[in-house]
C-alpha cells in the first residue's frame, strides 16, 4: 500500500512561504506584488483555472489584474496589452491562460512577455536557462511543483532512474531537465517509444504526463516507485489522471492523487514565480 502524496498540503506550505514573502515585499516597496492574468475565449476549464489562480493571489497578499477577452480577440490586441503590462511597474508577473482562441499564434504571444515577468516560465529565454542550468530564470510551474512533491517524500532524487512519459514543452521536457539537475538518470518516453512498459518498470520515479485517462497501469510500475500523475483528463465521469490510481496504489511506494496532487502545486508555483520575480 503506497503513501499518498498530499499535493494540497505541500501546496499550502509553499503558499504560506509566498504569502510571507509578499507581505515583506509590500512593507519594503509600498505596493503589493502584482500578477496580471490574461484570458481569451470561452474554454470552460480555463475559466476554472483562472478563477482559482485569482483566489490564490488574494490568499497570498498578491494583487491580481484580470484581462478577459472573448474568442474574437486579435493577436494584435493581445500583443498590445502585453506590451503595456511589460511596462507597468505594478505588474511583476504576466500569465496568459492557454489555450488561446484558434488563429492566434500562442508562441508569438508568450514570447512577447518580458522574460523577467514570465510567471509561467514558458518564455524561450527561461526555457533556455533551465536547459543551461542557470538559476536566474523562472521555471515552468508544473515541473517545479513536481520536484517539490517528489522532495516532500523525503526520498533522495540523486542517482534514481526517473522515467518521464510525455515530452511537451510545458511538462515533459522541463521536468526531465529538473530531474537531471537533481542528479537523476532520466529517460524521456513519448508516443513513438517502443517497449514502453519495459522502460517504465525500471523507474524509481515515474512521471506520467500523457493526457490519457488511466494510461499507466499496475503492470507498468516497479514496486516502491514514486509515481507522479500529471494528467487532468475530464469526461462525463469526472476528472481522471494518467495513472490508474486504484491499480497502481498497491504497488507504488508513493503516489499523487488526481485531483489533489500536481494540480494545486501548479498554482502555488505560479505564485512563487511571481513573488520571486518581484523580489529579483
Ligand atoms: P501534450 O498532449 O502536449 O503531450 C502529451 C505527451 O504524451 C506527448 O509528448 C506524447 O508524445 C505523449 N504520448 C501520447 N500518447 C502516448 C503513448 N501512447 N505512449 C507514450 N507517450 C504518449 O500534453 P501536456 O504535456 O500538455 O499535458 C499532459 C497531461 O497533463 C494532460 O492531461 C494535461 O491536462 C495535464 N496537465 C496538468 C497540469 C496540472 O497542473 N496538473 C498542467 C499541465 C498539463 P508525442 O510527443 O510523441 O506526441
Amino acid at each position: 500500500m503506497s503513501k499518498i502524496i498530499d499535493g494540497k498540503q505541500v501546496a499550502a506550505n509553499v503558499k504560506e512561504t509566498v504569502r510571507l514573502r509578499a507581505v515583506e515585499f509590500e512593507k519594503s516597496h509600498g505596493r503589493k506584488v502584482g500578477l496580471a492574468v490574461v484570458k481569451a475565449g470561452d474554454d470552460p476549464a480555463s475559466a476554472i483555472y483562472v478563477r482559482n489562480k485569482i483566489k490564490a493571489c488574494e490568499a497570498c497578499n498578491i494583487a491580481s489584474f484580470s484581462y478577459y477577452f472573448d474568442s474574437g480577440v486579435t493577436e494584435a490586441q493581445l500583443l498590445e496589452l502585453i506590451s503595456a503590462l511589460n511596462d507597468d511597474k505594478n505588474v511583476d508577473g504576466i500569465l496568459v491562460q492557454l489555450p488561446l482562441p484558434k488563429g492566434i499564434d500562442e508562441r508569438r504571444v508568450l514570447s512577447a512577455i518580458a522574460p523577467e515577468k514570465d510567471a509561467d516560465g514558458f518564455h524561450a529565454l527561461n526555457a533556455g536557462k533551465l536547459f543551461l542550468g542557470e538559476a536566474t530564470g523562472s521555471v515552468a510551474c508544473t515541473p517545479r511543483g513536481i520536484i517539490e512533491l517528489i522532495k516532500s517524500t523525503g526520498e533522495d532524487i540523486c542517482g534514481k532512474h526517473a522515467v518521464v512519459v510525455g515530452r511537451s514543452n510545458i511538462v515533459g521536457k522541463p521536468v526531465a531537465m529538473l530531474l537531471l539537475q537533481n542528479n537523476a538518470t532520466v529517460t524521456i518516453c513519448h508516443s513513438k517509444t517502443t517497449g514502453l512498459s519495459d522502460i517504465t518498470r525500471t523507474a524509481d520515479i515515474l512521471v506520467a504526463a500523457v493526457g490519457k485517462k488511466k494510461f499507466i497501469t499496475r503492470d507498468m510500475v516497479k514496486k516502491g516507485a514514486i509515481v507522479i500523475d500529471v494528467g487532468m483528463n475530464r469526461d462525463d465521469e469526472g476528472l481522471f489522471g494518467d495513472v490508474d490510481f486504484e491499480g497502481v496504489k498497491d504497488v507504488a511506494g508513493y503516489i499523487t492523487p488526481v485531483p489533489g496532487g500536481v494540480g494545486p502545486m501548479t498554482i502555488a508555483m505560479l505564485l512563487m514565480n511571481t513573488v520571486d520575480g518581484a523580489r529579483a
